[in-house]
């Protein structure tokens, strides 16, 4: 035994080798050196385990394939991009929103370039860098302001502790959610000081439980988007417009956490409208919050629209700049709302938009130049085949909605669907699917058709073909 740890090559040798390979030359060599030591350690340990037995396995020629393996599946970055075959549009686990290339565009100028980030190049000296974005979201939303903060938790979390720090706010048991990544909005509630004032049933909550929970100390109403939640059967929540009447009438803002909130009318989707944000502006809410990553479409942030004299008082809260955006978002999020500027140009240049509308023929259409691909590239392997399935939304938007979409599914001989949906996450680059009937399925709509080769290649080497 002790002759054969003698045969493993050393570090020096193997690191020459190695860098001959173009795209392990530019790894940190110190990461490689390292790297190459774990190998050789696992390889004395198989010596001493009496895994390794002969001589010959240690041979360079036969450890160097496997070694570069080895070292170019460690030393790759963590953060790494996915193909997303899920069908789930918005999916926070996957990055949620894809931006559109002018976003994309925006966000690498701000990086590469100084900007007028913070000045304002009317006066030459210092300026606002909400402005950017601003008058963009009040044109958009009809509101008389706006601000934009680092998520929508956090959109939530600073104007209530604005408006209602110490004093009660009244929710409706029906709208205390937990929408999942720890947050709850009765947490969130009591995080920023303010005494949430439950009213109603689970259920069914009126106007009358609003009205009676109203005391001295009661600074607004609120109502929350029950985001990936739905409230079916005997049921009953008070609209936005009694909900305004009952604050004028008492003189107190009525607040609104749309969750996912949405600048676009789903018509024609089989999708059930929500009311967008441009409708609940105009029904009267005080001030609204929704995200900027999920329909919205563009980067993670959290905007608030409303009357002025709230919005500006939400703007001098110090709390504003623990929660401030940085300028990759304010690009990101600038390009976005400019497409929205004409909504059927949003509608085809926001890839969020433009997966959520994505019609049946286009997908069944797509599906079929996928399975084209994968049966040329993966020949006798796999089953393929198309079926009827649905997508989903995602990011709490539309809780339970399906939208007909058309699938590829694959099905493997040699392995199980299950062990090939588990091998599809250690592939470059890794696919995430679904397994439904039996088969691995793959839905187009998450998925660009010019990274149809790419599934084929992941697929390729999840079932040892690559
Ligand atoms: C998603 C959501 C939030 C949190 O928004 P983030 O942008 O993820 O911070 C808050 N409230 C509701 C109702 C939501 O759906």
């Amino acid at each position: 035994m002790s002759q054969l740890f003698r045969h493993l090559p050393s570090v020096d040798i193997v690191l020459a080798e190695l860098e001959r390979d173009e795209s392990l030359r530019c790894l940190p060599r110190p990461l490689v050196r390292d790297l190459i030591n774990e190998f050789l350690d696992i390889k004395r340990e198989e010596i001493r385990s009496g895994v390794v037995s002969e001589a010959g396995e240690l041979a360079l020629g036969v450890l160097l394939p496997r070694l570069a393996a080895f070292v170019r599946a460690k030393a790759r970055p963590h953060f790494r991009r996915v193909l997303n075959v899920t069908g789930v549009v918005v999916h926070t686990n996957m990055g949620r929103s894809l931006l559109a290339r002018e976003a994309v565009e925006a966000v690498s100028k701000a990086c590469a370039h100084y900007s007028n980030l913070e000045f304002d190049l009317e006066t030459g000296e210092r300026g606002s860098r909400y402005s950017h974005v601003e008058k963009l979201l009040c044109d958009i939303t009809g509101a008389e302001a706006a601000l934009v903060v680092n998520n929508n938790a956090a959109a939530v979390f600073i104007m209530l502790e604005t408006l209602a720090k110490g004093r009660e706010v009244v929710v409706s048991r029906g709208q205390l959610v937990e929408i999942g990544g720890s947050f709850r909005i009765p947490d969130v509630m009591s995080k920023s000081g303010a005494i949430l004032r439950e009213v109603g049933a689970t259920n069914r909550t009126h106007v009358h439980d609003y009205e009676r929970a109203i005391g001295d100390n009661t600074a607004a109403l609120m109502r929350v988007h029950t985001s990936n939640f739905r409230l079916i059967g005997f049921t009953k929540e008070v609209s936005l417009e009694e909900m305004r009447q009952l604050g004028d009438r008492y003189g107190l803002p009525v607040l609104e956490d749309l969750g996912s909130g949405s600048l676009f009318r789903f018509d024609g989707t089989g999708l059930i409208n929500e009311p967008t944000v441009q409708e609940v502006v105009a029904q009267g809410a005080d001030v609204v919050s929704f995200s900027g990553d999920k329909v919205l479409g563009g980067p993670q942030a959290g905007i608030i629209v409303g009357r002025r004299e709230w919005i500006e008082r939400i703007k001098r809260n110090p709390v504003n700049r623990a929660l401030r955006i940085d300028k990759m978002t304010l690009a990101a999020l600038e390009a976005t709302l400019r497409l929205y500027l004409d909504m059927d140009k949003a509608r085809e240049s926001v890839p969020t938009l433009n997966m959520i509308t994505m019609d049946y023929k286009t997908l069944r259409g797509r599906a079929g130049r996928l399975a084209k691909t994968l049966r040329a590239e993966l020949g006798d392997a796999a089953d393929i085949a198309i079926r009827k399935g649905v997508s989903r939304v995602g990011g709490g938007a539309f809780p339970e909605q399906d939208i007909a979409t058309s699938l590829v599914a694959v099905n493997p001989k040699n392995i199980s669907v299950r062990e090939l949906k588990k091998r599809l996450l250690d592939t470059e680059p890794p696919l995430v699917g679904r397994i439904e009937d039996e088969g691995f399925c793959l839905d187009p709509r998450t998925l660009d058709p010019r990274e149809n080769g790419l599934a084929a290649k992941a697929l390729k080497q999840a079932l040892g073909i690559a």
